[in-house]
């Protein structure tokens, strides 16, 4: 059934606390935890606990769960002290924008000056 746990899916795992993350948040419907290969001083994943591939397919079945990661990442970027120098949201959507785990997520990564456009 849609948005159910998935046996071989990592973030499922890291959900349940079958595998081991630095989890700084959760919430009824997302759980949030520092990234194990950060690409800045934070890099916080906020993902649903529900399991959808990406958030397109999030967003289209369970709209109100983007809005919690979306209201979690200012938390997460609060209480890392981040919001002053800005910071970035990004959910990687497909392979070919460098989604490399497929159980939807969104990046929060702050602590450091940002280029643009993105690589
Ligand atoms: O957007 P993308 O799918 O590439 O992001 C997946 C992220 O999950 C990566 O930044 C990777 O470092 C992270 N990851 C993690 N813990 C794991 C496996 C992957 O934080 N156990």
């Amino acid at each position: 059934m849609a948005g159910e746990p998935q046996a071989d899916c990592l973030f499922c795992k890291i959900v349940a606390g079958e595998v081991p993350a630095t989890i700084v948040r959760e919430t009824d419907t997302t759980v949030a935890f520092r990234d194990i290969n950060p690409q800045a001083p934070t890099h916080v994943l906020v993902i649903p606990k529900v399991h959808y591939p990406d958030a397109a397919s999030l967003a289209a079945a369970e709209p109100q769960v983007i809005a919690d990661i979306l209201r979690e990442s200012r938390e997460v970027a609060a209480e890392d002290k981040v919001e002053d120098r800005g910071y970035r949201v990004v959910f990687n959507t497909g392979a070919g924008a460098g989604q490399t785990v497929f159980h939807a997520h969104l990046h929060v990564l702050g602590g450091r000056g940002l280029q643009w456009p993105p690589g």
